[in-house]
């Protein structure tokens, strides 16, 4: 389905990321493991990738750092020449009421997650062509707002405004644009949520459980196959049908 297709995936080392890149994998796209820090368990991805028969790289990059990012992408020309799918799913909390949210909670969150949309999209267009896909990862706290979380919910709603805007931009380009927004899925950003704190989320899920990264994976290969063709713009939830 993704044969000779080249993906991109930030911060897939572990969780939802590292789901995606394995599952684009399965379905016959090469792909590139962007990480920030954690070599082992990024090189670790790309192994699992190549087992299934596939071309990967695991390469660093801060998403926040614009440099970074362009010298991540000049190496992606270098070895692959071209790219299909981004997949910007890189992120981070830093969560706290805006009562005690110091500036540097607001920034880091805000460039992380936001500032990277830009940092990564920016440098991928280039090497894009018809029929390619840019997936953003975003929240249903972006839709929603939650308690704690002004900075994050900021970050994954302008997510949401930019990737609406770029799919007006690039629908004559025959390139797609869409935005997942999961839910509670388990990953290591949810799992200091306290056990009530759980429980209670899990009740308010019209599924009864929380997701799992698979769940989000599974949208994002259907997003960035060729059946999705005549879908963008659109903001999609995973979330069991949790309404916050
Ligand atoms: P995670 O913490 O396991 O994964 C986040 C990944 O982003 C990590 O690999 C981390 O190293 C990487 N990253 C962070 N900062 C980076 C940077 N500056 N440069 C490059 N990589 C960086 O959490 P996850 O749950 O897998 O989150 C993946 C995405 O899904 C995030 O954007 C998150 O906001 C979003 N999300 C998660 C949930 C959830 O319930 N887990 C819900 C909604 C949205």
């Amino acid at each position: 389905m993704l044969k000779n297709k080249v993906a991109l995936v930030t911060g897939a080392s572990r969780g939802i990321g590292r789901a995606i890149a394995v599952e684009l994998a399965r379905h016959g796209a090469d792909v590139i493991v962007n990480y920030f820090n954690d070599e082992p368990r990024a090189s670790k991805v790309a192994d699992e990738i190549k087992a299934l028969g596939m071309k990967s790289i695991a390469l660093k990059a801060d998403v926040s750092n614009f440099d970074e990012v362009s010298k991540m992408f000049e190496k992606i020309k270098g070895e692959f020449g071209k790219l299909d799918i981004l997949v910007n799913n890189a992120g981070i909390t830093k969560d706290r009421s805006l009562k005690k949210m110091a500036q540097e909670e607001w920034g880091k969150v805000i460039e992380t997650n936001l500032g990277s949309i830009y940092n990564v999209t920016k440098n991928a267009l280039p090497m894009m062509q018809k029929d390619s896909r840019i997936i953003s990862i975003s929240s249903i706290v972006g839709i929603y707002g939650n308690f704690g979380q002004a900075n994050y919910a900021a970050s994954k709603a302008g997510i949401i405004g930019f990737s609406k805007s770029l799919a007006k931009e690039l629908g004559r380009h025959g390139i797609t644009v869409n935005v997942i927004a999961p839910g509670f899925i388990e990953s290591e950003m949810t799992k200091d949520i306290g056990f009530l704190k759980k429980k209670i989320l899990t009740y308010m899920i019209p599924l009864k459980r929380s997701g799992m990264p698979e769940d989000v994976a599974n949208l994002a290969a259907f997003l960035a196959s060729e059946k999705s063709g005549y879908i963008t713009g659109q903001v999609i939830r995973v979330s069991g049908g949790l309404v916050i």
